[in-house]
């Protein structure tokens, strides 16, 4: 099964998939290939595949991402690779991607993919977490601040809305809704 995080940048998904996926010992990570450049804690193939723009464009253009969008002028994507690689291996995979993307995941995969949105308390919390993260200046926040009212409007499209007011509360509700979906797919076998 395929479950994907979703959420207005800053509201906590990867905080909370890190957690979830210490959770599950047979839930892999779905890395992302992206152009933007790397933050200073991320490690590149663990949080994303940091590529050239020439070289991502090359990999659209030779089939090689499940989906992609240009979010914030820079490219990101789902490889290929890293899905065929998850389900051959048989393990479940946790993505971290932007609503259009996670949408694009439903039409592939439909009752295989789990679309769980993260939702901040409100709009004023989420502009403190991306200042309070500090990996972006201010141009960047206002441009993330602009996509986030959008986004928003998607969470009805997604199977589940998550809260994420309290990490306390919000991780388990996270895990609560995959360890169903995955005791159902174990019974279904
Ligand atoms: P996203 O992956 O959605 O962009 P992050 O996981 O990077 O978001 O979280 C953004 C910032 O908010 C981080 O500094 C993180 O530590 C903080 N954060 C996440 N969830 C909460 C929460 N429930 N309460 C307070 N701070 C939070
Ligand atoms: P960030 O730059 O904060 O890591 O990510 C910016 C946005 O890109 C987030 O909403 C993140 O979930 C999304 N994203 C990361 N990887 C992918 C991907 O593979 N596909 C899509 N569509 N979005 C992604």
């Amino acid at each position: 099964m395929l479950f994907v995080l979703s959420a207005p940048s800053g509201s906590g998904k990867t905080t909370i998939a890190r957690n979830v996926l210490r959770h599950f010992d047979d839930l892999s990570f779905s890395v992302s290939a992206t152009t933007r450049p790397k933050r200073p804690k991320e490690i590149d193939g663990r949080d994303y595949h940091f590529l050239s723009r020439d070289d991502f464009e090359r990999r659209i253009e030779e089939d090689g991402l499940v989906e992609w969008e240009e979010i914030y002028g820079n490219l990101y994507g789902t490889l290929k690779s890293e899905t065929d690689s998850a389900i051959g291996a048989g393990s479940h995979l946790l993505f971290d991607i932007d609503v259009k993307g996670a949408l694009s995941l439903k039409r592939l995969y439909s009752d295989d993919a789990v679309l769980i949105f993260i939702r901040p308390p409100d709009l004023d919390v989420l502009r403190e977490r991306l200042e309070h993260r500090g990996t972006d200046d201010e141009t960047v926040i206002a441009r993330r601040m602009q996509r986030a009212a959008w986004e928003l409007e998607q969470a009805p499209q997604f199977d589940h809305v998550v809260v994420n007011d309290d990490l306390a509360r919000s991780i388990p509700e996270v895990e609560r809704i995959i360890g169903i979906y995955m005791n159902g797919s174990k019974q279904q076998q």
